[in-house]
This record gives C-alpha cells, structure tokens and sequence, in this order.
C-alpha cells in the first residue's frame, strides 16, 4: 500500500527543498556554461593598471565576461565560482590564456607599446597538473615573450595548497612570466606568506583602499604593507581606486600601480585597441 499524500503538504524539508533547488540550480548553471564554451559567449574585458610616478598605462588586467544568448552580459563573481566547483574553470580558464595571450600579440603587432597582459588563475587551475603546458603553449602559439604575461593568483587559493601552489609557481617563473598576490587583505592576510611565495607583485585588495582617509587606521596599516612588500622586493597595486581622495592616499603611501574606475574602467578589446 502506498501512503496516502496529502497535496498541501511539502514533498521535501525546508533545508531539503533549498538543497535540491541548490543542485537544481548547479545542473543548469553546469549545462549553461557547457554551451558557453561550446558555442564561444566568452569575452574579454581589460582594465588599465597606471604607474603612479608617470600616469601612463603600464599593464592590463583580463576579465572575463560572458555573452549570454538571453540574459545579456554576466559578470564574473555570477559564474566563475560555479565554474570552479564543476571543473568547467580548466576550460574556461585555458581559453581565458590562450586569447590573453593573443591579444596582447595581436597589439604589439599593431605597434602599441609592449605591455603585460594579466591573467586571473583560480585554485583549480593552480592545482592542475597540466597548468604549465596550458601556459606554455598558449606563449609558443601566439609568439608572446612570457615577460609579457602576469599571472594573478588569489591569498586564499595559495595558502590553501601552499605547497603546490609554490612548486608550481616555481615551475612558472622558469618560463619568465610574472605572478602577482591578487586580493591580498581578504584572505589570511599573513604577513609572512608574502616571503614564502615567490610572488612579483603584490596587488591589495579594494577594502582596504574603501574608504581610507588620512586620518584612518585603515591607511596606517595599508601604509605599513606597502614598506614591507618593497622591502621583499614587490612591486605593490592598490585596487579599486575610485575618488581623488583615495588616489592622493595610495600616492602618498607609495604604492607603484593603480588600478581603479577613477583613472580605467574594463573595456572590450575592440575599445582597448581605440583607446591604446
Ligand atoms: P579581480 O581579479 O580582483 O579583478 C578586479 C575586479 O574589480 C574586476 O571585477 C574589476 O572590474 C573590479 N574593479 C576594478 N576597479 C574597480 C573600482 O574602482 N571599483 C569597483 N567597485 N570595482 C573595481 P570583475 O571583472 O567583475 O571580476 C571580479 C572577479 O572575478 C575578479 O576579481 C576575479 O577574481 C574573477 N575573474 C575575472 N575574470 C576571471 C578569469 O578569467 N578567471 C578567473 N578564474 N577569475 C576571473
Ligand atoms: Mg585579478
Ligand atoms: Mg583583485
């Protein structure tokens, strides 16, 4: 005998019913991004990182974007954290280096002024065994001189495999290209990782630059990162510099970069190629 339902009643828990619409949720968002990949809705935005000393755009950073057929341009945050947790990243990721590089090729024989192009890395492809031949063969195939290539890993991504993540970096900058300590504050924020990673630049993370006046603790501290990361021998970024107030500050605190809406917004190639 079957047990009787009744139809007002949930076939599920609350926590069962949000679970299942979780997965639900997870399936489509995985069959989506296959048909991203399959049918080419990925595009590449990038943003201009100035030098403090000369204003001039010194480097790009490469975000992704996709196209969707239906819902229009989704951002990043929307998708790449789903992307990671199906291993769709690898893919998605490998094509992100592969038109990076490209790209940047594709300027200089246009006869812009040589440039760094950087790449976001997520910790899935820090971790992938085949990380290096992706990267290599993304260089050989588009002719792109490594020094021309940063490659942005996360705090939290690092510490959480710290052991391959510094072999594998290691293994990295034999090719020449640089790494860069993306976000850093919103993780463990572990001063003495910085020593243990072979790191190129430090790029600090945009709460630490919201918000900061000279008044505040928040600019002490900032301002105290900063001579330490020289002192390791690292270039230092602020990020999400959007007020002239915040742009005097991260000056003052001699940070080397910026990046931020106040001086570049992430631009299509098309646009960079108008704009460089
Ligand atoms: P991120 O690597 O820290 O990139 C900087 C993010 O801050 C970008 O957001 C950029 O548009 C935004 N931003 C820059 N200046 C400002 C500012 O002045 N104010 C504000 N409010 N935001 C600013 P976006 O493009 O949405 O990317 C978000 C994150 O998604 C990136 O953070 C990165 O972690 C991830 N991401 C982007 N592209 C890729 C990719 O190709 N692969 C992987 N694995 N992750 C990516
Ligand atoms: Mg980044
Ligand atoms: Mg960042």
């Amino acid at each position: 005998m079957y047990p009787k339902i009744d139809s007002t009643m949930p076939l599920t828990s609350g926590n069962e019913a949000e679970a299942v619409e979780n997965a639900l949720a997870k399936i489509n968002m995985k069959s989506a991004l296959q048909k991203a990949i399959d049918g080419n809705q990925f595009r590449i935005c990038y943003q201009p990182l100035f030098d403090v000393s000369s204003g001039n755009i010194t480097s790009l950073e490469a975000l992704i974007r996709w196209h969707h057929p239906i819902l229009g341009v989704i951002q990043p945050n929307q998708f790449i954290p789903i992307a990671e947790q199906t291993d769709l990243v690898k893919p998605i990721g490998a094509w992100v280096i592969r038109s990076a590089c490209l790209h940047n090729m594709a300027l200089q024989k246009a006869g812009r002024r040589a440039m760094p192009v950087a790449v976001n890395l997520s910790a899935r492809q820090l971790l992938d065994k085949n990380l290096t031949a992706i990267i290599g063969s993304a260089l050989t195939n588009s002719g792109l001189n490594p020094a021309y290539l940063i490659l942005e890993i996360t705090e939290t991504a690092a510490i959480q495999h710290l052991a391959q993540a510094v072999r594998t970096l290691r293994h990295l900058k034999k090719f020449g290209v640089k790494i860069a300590l993306d976000d850093f504050g919103t993780g463990y924020s572990s001063l003495s990782y910085l020593d243990q990673l072979p790191i190129d630049i430090l790029k600090i993370d945009r709460s630490f630059i919201e918000g900061m006046s000279e008044e505040n603790g928040k600019m002490t501290i900032t301002s105290a990162i900063v001579e330490l990361a020289h002192k390791l021998g690292l270039e230092v970024v602020a990020e999400g510099v959007e007020t002239r107030d915040q742009l005097s500050c991260v000056t003052g605190i001699r940070c080397d970069k910026i990046q931020g809406f106040l001086l570049g917004k992430p631009v299509s190639f098309y646009s960079l190629q108008k704009m460089l």
